[in-house]
């Protein structure tokens, strides 16, 4: 019996390999960052193949720092980038053409349509979320339409859709297994989350043909093995759950009302909403938390696009500072009346605005106004964005009073602060940070014991 359990973090900007022991220490990590594509306005892509290779190589490197091989690894847990849509070819196992990113903003006209022609409300009925380009179905239609010869292809059973779970599955198991979890099917706006199936009416309204869906699995679940000669032995893949569904077990918001609020690329503000799919009257979303023994939990979830982006932003775009770190002092010494404001809706507005027309604006630009005010104007945008969050929150009667933080910007002191101080929250940061991984680790490892 294997004494460890690995993680896979497939995020938004780096894939990571993070390898456990039971009592959660961390044993060995490996991180690797890939490319992101900005092919047109509004327009995000990654090469599915690299995110693959990003993955393979990470897993290896951790087995490398380690004495022991796969053989002693009980449970491997995937949690990734959600809503991403991967669609490949089921002979060769290569994506017909890129992956298009959760921020990618190029399906907005068809998802106009679809509110003037009132199905959105068919569409949060069955499936907890809006009509979004945030969302796989537009994304999926997309390719279908655009891809050379997908449609007929997909129509014939050739070509297999899924999100990057789904590849990374496919990938790890030769191919044999096309199959996904419930929170990250719960993204695609395909799936009846009462239901917990693929709805068929959507399937017509998206013209999604049926052949290309993974199987739907609970989150902890039998995915099979990976492939013998990946990682010089098979191991039990026992988890695929999505990175904010993740993060949620990561920091153990099991009970209703518990709520987390990760601060990556965006910002995801989750609520455990117990067995119940609690619908927003304020255009937050429902979402499936986890699937465990066919039990579903729930949540309302807040996402908003750029959080970090800002400071990746103003750091890459702007060379305005040459670490994300330098923004924490920046803020501390800048005056708190500086007036000036940042709307960061580079690709759109999400919750609970959802105008993905949006872009950003800089406000209350003065003959004073340096790379400090710009810089804490960033970092402060992400707070008003989450008080709009905790708003909506409280529209529908939920409003946490505790939100448990995580993510790359949770580092910043000044942030959580500020964050503290305009929401009126308990700000509780984790000791091990690595909450998405550990939720991927603690998912696999409850499938690990059969439990
Ligand atoms: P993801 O998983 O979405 O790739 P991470 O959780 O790794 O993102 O967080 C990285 C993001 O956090 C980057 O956008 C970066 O700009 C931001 N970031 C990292 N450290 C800090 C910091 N100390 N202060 C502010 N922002 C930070």
């Amino acid at each position: 019996m294997g004494a460890y359990i690995l993680a896979i973090d497939q995020g938004t900007t780096s894939s990571r390999a993070i390898l456990f022991d039971l009592q959660g220490q961390v044993v060995a990590l490996a991180q690797q960052a890939f490319k992101q594509h900005f092919p047109a306005d509004g327009w995000v892509e990654h090469d599915a193949e690299e995110i693959w290779q990003s993955c393979l190589s990470c897993v290896r490197e951790v087995l490398t720092k380690v004495s022991f091989g796969a053989d002693q690894i009980l449970s491997l847990g995937i949690t990734n980038q959600r809503e991403t849509t991967v669609l490949w070819d089921r002979a060769t196992g290569e994506p017909v053409c890129p992956a298009i990113v959760w921020q990618d903003r190029r399906t907005a006209e068809q998802c106009r349509e679809l509110q003037a022609t009132g199905y959105e409300t068919l569409i949060s009925q069955r499936t907890g979320l809006l009509a979004d380009p945030y969302f796989c179905a537009t994304k999926l239609q997309w390719m279908l339409d655009n891809v050379p010869g997908a449609r007929e292809r997909a129509e014939k059973g050739e070509l297999a859709f899924g999100t990057v779970d789904s590849f990374l599955l496919w990938r790890l198991t030769g191919g044999a297994i096309h199959a996904t979890d419930a929170s990250n099917a719960s993204r695609t706006l395909l799936f009846d989350i009462h239901r917990q199936c693929w709805d068929e009416e959507l399937l017509q309204l998206f013209r999604i043909p049926r052949k290309l869906l993974p199987e739907v699995k609970d989150s902890a679940d039998d995915y099979g093995r990976t492939l013998p000669e990946l990682f010089g032995g098979e191991i039990r893949i026992g988890a695929l759950i999505g990175d904010q569904q993740a993060a949620l077990v990561g920091q153990a918001c099991f009970e209703p009302g518990m709520a987390k609020s990760t601060y990556g690329t965006g910002c995801f503000l989750m609520l455990n909403s117990g067995h119940e799919p609690l619908q927003s009257d304020h255009r937050l979303l429902t979402t499936v938390a986890y699937r465990i023994n066919g039990e579903v939990c729930y949540a309302l979830e807040g996402s908003i696009f750029i959080a970090g982006a800002a400071i990746q932003w103003l750091r890459d775009g702007l060379h305005l500072i040459e670490r994300a770190s330098q923004s924490e002092q920046l803020a501390q010494q800048t005056d708190e009346a500086h007036g000036v404001y940042l709307v960061p809706a580079f690709t759109g507005l999400g919750a609970p605005y959802w105008d993905p027309d949006a872009r950003g604006a800089l406000f209350g630009l003065t003959r004073d106004t340096g790379i400090a005010e710009l810089v804490t104007a960033g970092l402060e945008a992400v707070c008003y964005q989450s008080c709009d969050l905790l708003q909506a929150m409280k529209g529908d009667g939920l409003r946490p009073q505790q939100l448990k933080v995580d993510g790359g910007m949770a580092a910043n002191n000044w942030l959580l602060q500020r964050l503290a101080d305009l929401s009126g929250c308990e700000v509780l940061r984790p000791q091990v940070i690595e909450t998405t991984a550990w939720g991927g680790c603690i998912t696999g490892g409850v499938a690990g014991r059969g439990i």
